[in-house]
This record gives C-alpha cells, structure tokens and sequence, in this order.
C-alpha cells in the first residue's frame, strides 16, 4: 500500500442533527490529513427490523446522548482500521462488520459503523483527487428525480394526516435544475393557498420542510397540492408518490390500519389505493401496508402496475429483500444507508435490487445532518430517484444543491432520469 492511502486517524464526536437530537459524526484522516468527515442521519418513522442504532440511554439528552457509540468509534473502531488501506471500502466494512459481531450491529452500534464507513469513503476518494460519486462509480451520470415530499403528515408532523408523505415529481423537467425550479414554485403557490384556506399555521413544516395543514382526509390533501400545481405551468410535467408509512398505522394484535378513522383490511387499504390511482396521476406508493405483509405487498404490486416502494419493508437489507424477489412484493427499493449500517451493504442492496429490475429510491432519514452525501451516492448508483424531503431548510437543500454541482460538473454528460425514473439506464 502507498502511504498516500493509509489511514493514519479516526475520530468521533457526538454533534446534533436537525431535531437537536444527538448523533454521531466521524472523521477520517490518510496520511495525516483530515481527508473524510461523515454525519450519521437518524429516523423517526423506523422499521422493526432496521440495524440498531446505539443510544446512551439515562437523563442526558433525554437518553439519546451517543457517547457510547462514539467511544466505540474512537477506542474500538479506530484502532483496528488505522494501518490500513482506505481505498479498501469492502475490507474496511467487513472487518468493523466481524468486530461486532452481532446480526443488527447491536454491539458497536450501527450509528458508530456508518460514520465511519462513510467517512473512509469519503476520505478515499478525496486521497484519490476525485468526487465520491466518479470514485464509487466511473459512469455515474443520471441526476435524479427529486421526489418532494411537500405535505408533511404520520410521524413527521404535528397534523393528523395519517399518510406521511405527499410527494411531487417533476419527471417532465428537462434537466435537475429545471426540476428544482419546478418543486419551488409549486411550493411557494401551495403555501400560499393552504395559508388563505386553512390559515397561517397551515404552512408550518414539518421533519422533512413540508407543510403540515390541519388536514386528515388524504384526497383533500392530494386536491390541494395538485391545485398548486395546477396555478404553475408546469401541470403536464408533475406526477405524484405517497409514502404511506402504513407499518405505523397498522394494528398488529387486530391486524386492522386505521385511516381517517376508519379501521380498513389488508383487502381495504388495496382497494382504496387502486381507486387513489385511478383519481390522480400517482406513480408510486411506498410502504402502503405493514412491513411484515409480504403477500399483501406482493398483492398490490401486482394489482396496481405502478412502482411500489419498500422501506420498513426491506430495510436496505439484502436478505429481506431477496425474500422480496422470490415473491414479487414490490418493485423498488427504498435505500437508507443507516438501515443497514455500512456503505458496502447498501451498494450490495443496491445491485440486487437493479439485477433484479427493481428500482432504487435512494432517501435521506427525517433527522439529517447538514452532510449532503446521499447527493453523490444517488449519481454514483444512477438509481433516478431520491426522497430528500422539500425544497427548504438547509439539512434537505444542502442535498439538492450538491446535486446543482454535481449536474454543473458532470456537464453535457448529466442526464435527468426524467420519465424513465425507475430505470434510468
Ligand atoms: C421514511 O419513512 O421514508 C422517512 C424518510 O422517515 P424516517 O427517516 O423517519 O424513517
Ligand atoms: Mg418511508
């Protein structure tokens, strides 16, 4: 190995994400120059099975203090990758993932893991004089369809709109940044009219910048956002997703989702979402029954036709999601890579899902820090589509103005995903 890629430090260090919740940040030093420094996001909205996230537990910070993970990060971690080759993504995950031991990551934390997984992928491609996304993937060049999450409900929102997410995609912009243009001015004329019909709290945000209206009825929800929509001259250029969240609405003991009050059947939550789509111009639907309800999944992917996500679902874990394949349940993959905990598990989720023509969402977590990596790891898996919340509040924007410099860079090589969002190359 050269001594230009050794790593010669790793440091953590508890700092605040977005919520002022405590989390995890990482830095990584080669041949003694700070060359990678990572933020681990955290979620709200959590599926059962995703890897734990360690948290200190007691009085400070109302128990979310990382101290712990941090000191595993910087006694036990560190010690064991320092010497080695950080060009080595693979060697490095592999061996913090036998260091732990455990099937969840439970012992080291999956927060301490990623931070430094990240932070050395970072620091590799620094060490290399190249962009993350170039380094992980030489013909990285689709931008993605940023799906905007404009009307905040569920879990990451003060409202009681059980959906949790009401997402606009630009797929008929031209380039990203015409897409971006798209989303702000839809977001501006959809404040303006929640504001003059439900009043000024209405445009409060929620976790992920959008806006969360006293409203619990979810066609009222779609109805305004498409009159928005429809106040721009952008109308042919936007479809609609949702992420329903529906692990979070769903009743394990009467296996019963209540919805606008309503206690629904597996059977009934499909039946509202096939008459949803026959209403409006939604083209995909993320985790819309429980993430234990394979069959149901495989159920409504095949009755509706469009692209249905799986986040608590699959959890960015390849095993869940083969299972998934074998099945039919879904058709695309929601990736967060905290789901999982190292960067090379994800791009393996990520392969799966693509070798077997599933599509891949790539998502920021609704408590972000102000670090913007999934912007370069969208590009690097040309996956055409990511989920970072609305176009305001600099823990979401500063992803889509990465994602302006990276289009800049990438020049007459940049190609939006557009239309072909789900299979982009
Ligand atoms: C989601 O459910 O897709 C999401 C981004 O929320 P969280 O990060 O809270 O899981
Ligand atoms: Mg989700």
């Amino acid at each position: 190995m050269t001594e230009a890629y050794r790593v010669t430090g790793v440091k953590g260090r508890e700092i605040i994400d977005c919520r002022g919740t405590p989390t995890v940040e990482v830095d990584v030093w080669v041949n003694d120059v700070l060359r990678g420094r990572a933020g681990v996001p955290s979620g709200r909205s959590v599926g059962s099975y995703e890897a734990c996230e360690l948290r200190d537990g007691g009085s400070r910070h109302d128990g979310f203090g990382v101290l712990q993970a941090v000191k595993n990060v910087n006694e036990l971690i560190g010690p064991e990758i320092i010497g080695m080759d950080v060009t080595e993504q693979r060697k490095l995950d592999r061996l913090m993932i036998e260091l732990d031991g455990t099937p969840n990551k439970s012992k080291l934390g999956a927060n301490a893991i990623l931070g430094v997984s990240l932070a050395a992928a970072k620091a590799a491609a620094s060490s290399l004089g190249i962009p993350l996304y170039r380094y992980i993937n030489a013909s990285a060049h689709i931008l993605p369809v940023p799906m905007m999450n404009l009307v905040n409900g569920g879990k990451l929102s003060s409202n009681d709109l059980d959906f949790q997410e009401f997402i606009m995609m630009p797929v008929g912009a031209e380039t990203f940044s015409q897409a971006l243009q798209i989303t702000t001015e839809v977001n501006s004329k959809l404040r303006a009219l929640l504001a003059n019909r439900y009043g000024k709290l209405a445009i409060n945000v929620g976790d992920e910048g959008g806006c969360v209206p006293p409203i619990t009825s979810v066609r009222e929800a779609l109805d305004v956002l498409q009159e928005a929509v429809g106040q721009t001259p952008w109308e042919d250029r936007i479809v609609y997703a949702l992420d329903v969240a529906a692990t979070h609405l769903y009743d394990k003991n009467t296996k019963k989702y209540t919805i606008e009050g309503k206690q629904l059947s597996s059977k009934d939550v499909i039946d509202l979402f096939r008459d949803l789509v026959s209403r409006y111009p939604i083209v995909s639907i993320e985790d819309p029954l429980d993430e234990d309800d394979f069959d149901g999944f495989a159920a409504i992917t095949r009755e509706l036709g469009i692209q249905i996500v799986g986040d608590d679902l699959f959890v960015t874990n390849s095993q869940r999601l083969r299972k998934g394949i074998e099945m039919g349940a879904a058709n695309a993959l929601l990736w967060k890579v905290n789901q999982i905990g190292t960067l090379t598990e994800a791009l393996d989720a990520a392969s799966l899902a693509f070798k077997s023509g599933y599509g891949v969402v790539v998502s920021e977590r609704s408590g972000e820090t102000e670090d913007s990596i999934i912007a370069d790891l969208v590009v690097a898996l040309n996956a055409g589509q990511i989920k970072t919340g609305a176009p305001v509040r600099s823990e979401r924007t500063g992803k889509y103005n990465e994602l302006l410099r990276i289009e800049e860079e990438l020049g007459s090589s940049a190609t939006y995903a557009g239309r072909n969002f789900r299979r982009p190359f």
